[in-house]
């Protein structure tokens, strides 16, 4: 059979992947309308990489699974139905996969369900699902469509494939014997890459079939039938960056050029193009533009945005949308009462086919620096994991610099070559201003975790921590704000935990490089003045605003494609490579053709090719060359505009500054890992900030009332979305209020508020300040202390389409409130907990080394530091030696209370665990540690609470009458209280149980901790059962 005219399952996968209807409806008529089925490009070096990287993991996977004596390999030629089943019915293994499998899609059901829509059948081709995975039962088979997908997680074009797949062998397999398994499932590759680690069970991800069922039925059966019958000229489509690589690239750029489609300007989402065209709609339904002069999109829309006060009227009537359209076309953000027309760049550039500047005030890229860094990586996607494969560094610079001005190198020596420049850098007096540059985020993302993984293989090597000291992202806020902040306080949350021995005091000292000799007080002496130092080191940060340039706005390094994309709209349809930049932005640059630039396809083949190194490192260095000169050209094109100048940083003196306090090991990378995840927090916060927080909700000011706990201000929210947490008991103060705009503002040129703010000054502090703390509120910017408030969220309201937002603040903000003034709401970072987590990290290290040093100190190993013993050795933690005594004993429990309910005994119903809460009960039972995870509602607290009276029941029914301590603990009071409450009730349930031996109840005792440092020690002796209660913050000093 043959079948032209039709669709696989690949081609749903790739139109759910591009977003596009043109895709399907080319890919399925071309051969009607074009006579000549898809001619695919051939695939780029590239792509074969790509492809070849899929192809390895499925082989891989395949040859584990036959290893595994679990795979049964089909003739890869359409099965009949008849076939397959006797395929499957003559394999007597009780649990295996098929693969090889290909079948024709079931054309006569499948049309059935077409004509229950009125729908035109649509036609598929061959379907051919990775594998088949068949289970034995009692009475026949279950099977699961599951395909192998060598992607970091699981897409929702994944879902499409295998949703088609499973929907056509449901039919196939209509036979009693075949039950679906109700699940389809794609099989990932090991998280540490499938060339080192085994495939697992574990990485296969399913998902429930009825999930799918009706959206999915909706798109086969409804819409796509629809579009595919739609004309070519109404199929809705926009050329993207997602475009790269699809076969109909080049017809639709020049489409998108000839038709002036919002793709004829680069960069715009699939997303954001249908905001534009939606503004558009607009304006055309309320009469702002006229149908009558209708032309394309791109002069719609710059007719629209030339009209003066149009964008104010739209501002009114869809705030969200034009504040996005405002983004997308690098207009203000801000609303003026304007007079005049204004134009958008991106508009202009794409019209006038000539460059245009975008004024936007810009952070992250330098004005200029002495020496610049410029790196080039080469990652090759076939390759298992993410690693660099080959890399090239120039080195630019006004300063006289005595090394090399260009390194090739494989990955493997990376570290150590940015090591070697950036030692020479630091030796030069005056330490030079220096920038490291790459062109695109895979190349800043690939380096950042080259340098994390290797901190994480070796964080004692001193190459690694020089490049994570001068490079990792957030370093320089880990230098500065950061470090002094933290450090004084997880030392001093150390000291403070009880009496120091002056042993303590000198391992402290020690790690500090401080000397340790001298009396106790002197020790003492010594440590206080050296945190008194890191707190003011801290403090002078914040006077002479040297915190707040390096605040992530200056990205150690810098990716130079975001910032032209930032800086610069180019006349150049859906997206843009380095070349294409070249191209328009070095045209008439005699040294450098702009021609000449190599593309990343050019310099991967070379790199593929096994022949000399020579003009792989040629290209590499020419990529560096352009990219440089892309660099100034885009500084001269920043300068030549008129206006304030863009670029407000220049680049920073190098430091590498790294301090931490732990010598072992495991410990000394949480203590890395814990500052830095604080750190990536801190950037996102900072990343919307900069932008002015161009997707915070709005609010409009309403009125003020007295609220049972003080006042409360009351807003309409305008745009965005506001959440409150359903568990809400206590103010936290996590959010921020800055006015957002004013008609006649120029605070464009400012820097949003947001961004002058400090966080980590304020992180671990309760709001409403109290006379101590308000202390480092103080140390915040002026400008901060002036104009922005800190703010408790207390009620979300909808009524209708309005929704009112009611806000407790705290600040010295002089800004006030006016009706119906808006202001902006944005998170803050709340932390209470680093400070702690480091400070314990430190104590467990001191007692490490104190072993080391010292064995009789009492310390045997590992195994003496539980939480040590948890990261290096968590098997230890498996299963405990009685678990099939406790298991049996439980169960004779459960039964117990199953049949008592069934008798109509209500307590005893309510200690019956239903079956997944017994399964977590089982396993609290009989492992040392488990881990119990479930959505809100699904009974954890129930099931921790009646699997902690089922042990201590256990324990005693075997026999066991020795002293019991119980610690229930959690970070929030209300945890604590659910969990205790369910307690009692459970307790209550069994009492009320009669002819139950309850005895053992009157030995337990529960006690609530309100502070642990004052709370009576358990008894020493006896066999009384003690439960304490309460959070960490109350229990931690028990
Ligand atoms: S190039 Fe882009 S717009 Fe054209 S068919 Fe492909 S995905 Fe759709």
């Amino acid at each position: 059979m043959s079948r032209t005219n039709s669709l696989s399952a690949t081609n749903l996968a790739v139109h759910h992947h591009l977003n596009c209807d043109l895709y399907l409806h080319n890919a399925y008529h071309e051969e009607r309308t074009a006579g000549t089925k898809g001619q695919d490009k051939p695939l780029s070096e590239l792509s074969k990489a790509q492809f070849k990287r899929g192809l390895d993991w499925e082989s891989t996977l395949y040859s584990w699974l036959d290893r595994s004596e679990l795979l049964l390999k089909v003739p890869c030629i359409p099965l009949e139905a008849k076939t397959l089943i006797e395929n499957i019915q003559a394999d007597d293994r009780d649990h295996f996969f098929i693969t090889g499998l290909t079948f024709w899609p079931p054309e006569a059901q499948l049309n059935k369900r077409f004509l229950k829509t009125n729908s035109v059948p649509v036609i598929f081709g061959l379907a051919k699902p990775d594998l088949l995975e068949i289970t034995r039962t009692s009475d026949g088979v279950t099977w699961k469509v599951v395909d192998a997908k060598a992607s970091k997680s699981v897409k929702t074009s994944h879902h499409v494939q295998i949703y088609f797949y499973t929907l056509c062998l449901s039919y196939i397999l209509d036979d009693p014997f075949f039950t679906p398994s109700g699940e389809a499932g794609v099989w990932l590759p090991p998280k540490q890459g499938f060339h080192s680690v085994l495939p697992s069970f574990k990485d296969v991800k399913t998902i429930s079939i009825s999930l799918l069922e009706s959206s999915l039925n909706y798109f086969l059966f409804f819409r796509l039938p629809s579009l595919l019958s739609l004309s070519l000229e109404d199929v809705s489509w926009h050329f993207n960056p997602l475009c790269r690589g699809c076969n109909y690239e080049t017809q639709c750029r020049s489409r998108a050029s000839n038709e002036g489609e919002i793709g004829s300007a680069p960069n715009i989402s699939i997303d954001d193009a249908r905001s534009l065209k939606d503004l558009l709609q607009i304006s055309f339904s309320t009469s702002l533009l006229s149908e009558y002069d209708r032309l394309t999109d791109i002069e719609d829309l710059h007719t629209l945005i030339a009209k003066p006060g149009a964008l104010n009227i739209l501002d009114r009537s869809s705030p969200s949308l034009t504040k996005k359209a405002r983004r997308v076309l690098g207009l203000p953000r801000k609303r003026r009462v304007v007079k005049s027309s204004v134009f958008s760049p991106v508009i202009q550039a794409a019209r006038s086919n000539k460059i245009q500047v975008i004024p936007r005030r810009n952070f992250t890229c330098p004005s200029e620096e002495d020496v610049a860094f410029v790196i080039s990586l080469i990652l090759d996607p076939s390759s298992p994991g993410t690693n660099v494969e080959f890399f090239c560094i120039t080195a630019v610079g006004s300063t006289t610099l005595e090394m090399p001005t260009v390194t090739h190198g494989t990955g493997a020596s990376l570290i150590a070559a940015l090591a070697r420049y950036i030692r020479t850098i630091l030796t030069l007096a005056p330490i030079p201003r220096t920038q490291f540059y790459v062109w695109s985020a895979i190349e800043q993302a690939s380096l950042q975790s080259h340098l994390i993984n290797a901190a994480l293989i070796s964080v004692n090597d001193a190459d690694v921590r020089l490049c994570i000291g001068a490079l990792a992202q957030g370093a320089s806020l880990l230098q500065t704000t950061f470090q002094p902040l933290l450090l004084s306080g997880a030392l001093l949350s150390f000291l403070s935990k009880g009496k120091m021995l002056k042993a303590d005091y000198q391992a402290c000292l020690e790690r500090m490089d401080l000397s340790t000799t001298g009396k106790f007080e002197e020790l003492r002496q010594r440590l206080d003045d050296e945190i008194r130092k890191i707190q003011l080191e801290g403090e002078s940060l914040f006077e002479n605003g040297d915190h707040r340039r390096e605040f992530g706005q200056l990205p150690r390094v810098v990716v130079l494609k975001k910032e032209v994309e930032s800086l610069l709209a180019l006349p150049t349809p859906g997206y843009w490579e380095l070349p294409d930049c070249a191209r328009v932005l070095l045209a008439g640059d005699s040294s450098l053709p702009p021609s000449s630039c190599p593309s990343d396809e050019e310099i991967f083949r070379l790199y593929k090719m096994e022949s000399s190194l020579e003009p792989l490192q040629g290209s590499l260095l020419q990529r560096n060359d352009y990219i440089y000169s892309v660099l100034a050209a885009l500084r001269s094109r920043v300068a030549s505009h008129d206006g304030p100048f863009l670029l407000v940083n220049e680049a920073k003196v190098l430091s590498s500054k790294f301090m931490d306090l732990c010598r072992q090991d495991t410990l000394r990378k949480l203590f890395f890992m814990q500052q830095f995840e604080v750190l990536s927090k801190l950037n996102e916060l900072w990343k919307s900030r900069i932008d002015g927080c161009p997707d915070a909700p709005v609010l409009e000011y309403k009125t003020t009332t007295q609220g049972a706990k003080g006042i409360i201000h009351v807003f309409r929210l305008v745009s965005g979305t506001v959440d409150i947490r359903g568990d809400k008991d206590q103010a936290f103060y996590d959010h921020i209020l800055v006015e957002d705009v004013s008609e006649d503002s120029d605070s464009d040129k400012e820097i949003p508020v947001e961004a002058l703010f400090d966080d980590l000054a304020v992180s671990g502090l309760l709001f409403p300040l109290n006379r101590y703390t308000k202390a480092n509120w103080q140390l915040q910017h002026p400008i901060v202390q002036r104009k922005l408030a800190v703010v408790d969220l207390k009620n979300v309201t909808v009524q209708g389409d309005a929704t009112t937002v009611s806000l407790h603040i705290w600040g010295t903000w002089e800004v006030g409130f006016d009706r119906d003034r808006h202001y902006r709401l944005s998170p803050r970072l709340v932390d209470f907990n680093t400070a702690k987590s480091l400070a314990a990290l430190f104590e467990l290290d001191l007692q490490c080394s104190t072993h080391q040093e010292n064995p009789s100190a009492g310390l045997q190993t590992h195994h003496d530091l539980p939480f040590l013993r948890l990261i290096l050795d968590p098997k230890s933690f498996d299963a405990i030696e009685d678990a099939s005594q406790y298991l049996r004993i439980e169960n004779d429990m459960q039964r117990l209370f199953r049949d008592l309910r069934d008798l109509g005994n209500t307590s005893a119903g309510a200690l019956v665990l239903k079956s997944s809460q017994h399964r977590a009960a089982r396993r609290i039972l009989s492992n040392r540690l488990s881990v119990i995870w479930g959505p809100p509602g699904t009974g954890k607290t129930y099931t921790i609470s009646l699997s902690l009276l089922r042990l201590l029941e256990v324990q005693r029914r075997l026999g066991d009458r020795n002293r019991k301590i119980v610690f229930i603990t959690a970070m929030t009071h209300a945890a604590i209280d659910a969990c205790r409450n369910k307690l009692l009730r459970l307790i209550d349930h069994y009492q009320d149980i009669e002819s139950l031996p309850t005895q053992w109840l009157s030995d337990l005792k529960i006690e609530q901790v309100l502070k642990g440092n004052n709370h009576p020690a358990p008894p020493k002796s006896g066999s009384g059962i003690r439960v304490y209660t309460g959070t960490i913050y109350q229990a931690c000093s028990i």
